[in-house]
């Protein structure tokens, strides 16, 4: 499969949420656990192509746009990595999806199942906060393939952040399953 990788926002332009005590910013995190996945989809044969940029749909013509750049390459499936930020309590793994009936909730689904049967390894009491529909994110709406996003954990709370910090090779693997798992399903 062509695997479109989107590290969400940009460095120097917009770090995204940030955890101040633990001196963490969303836009380093995502390229970080990007940057492995797309290792690990290459080394399993996927083509892939990873792009950062602030610009997701046309807005910003100073930088590449995102959806055009995967949409004119016709990615097979499309990957936005973000984490999430709320009160500093509120904690969990979600994907997001334009649409849960729909190639694109399908591969949410696999991806957030894997992604919680990991993380609860290390943290049982990380919460499944599950599949939502946002219609409305640019990444989603202007895409032509299957796209999600996944909000990895809450950077806000630190429990989460830990995860982010320390659990970044597993993050990567079980998003890695997930796709390998939706490719499976696809072909059968
Ligand atoms: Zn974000």
């Amino acid at each position: 499969m062509k695997i479109f990788i989107n590290p969400g926002h940009m460095p120097n332009v917009d770090s995204g949420a940030v955890n101040e005590h633990l001196i963490l910013r969303e836009c380093d995190i995502a390229l970080s656990i990007g940057n492995l996945l797309a290792h690990k989809l290459k080394i399993t044969g996927h083509k892939v192509k990873l792009l950062q940029s602030n610009n997701l749909c046309g807005e910003s013509p100073d930088y590449p746009n995102i959806c055009a750049i995967a949409n004119n390459w016709q990615a097979d499936i499309f990957i936005s990595l973000h984490c999430n930020a709320f009160n500093t309590k509120a904690r969990g793994t979600e994907t997001l999806c334009y649409n849960k009936n729909s190639n694109a909730g399908a591969l949410a689904q696999l991806i957030q199942l894997q992604l919680i049967n990991s993380l609860q390894n290390f943290d049982a009491a990380l919460p499944d906060r599950g599949i939502k529909q946002r219609p409305d994110l640019a990444v989603l709406r202007c895409t032509t393939m299957p796209a999600i996003l996944i909000e990895m954990a809450f950077i806000d709370n630190d429990n989460d952040a830990l995860l982010l910090i320390n659990k970044q090779d597993t993050i990567a693997a079980a998003i890695s399953r997930g796709i390998t798992d939706y490719d499976a399903q696809l072909h059968c």
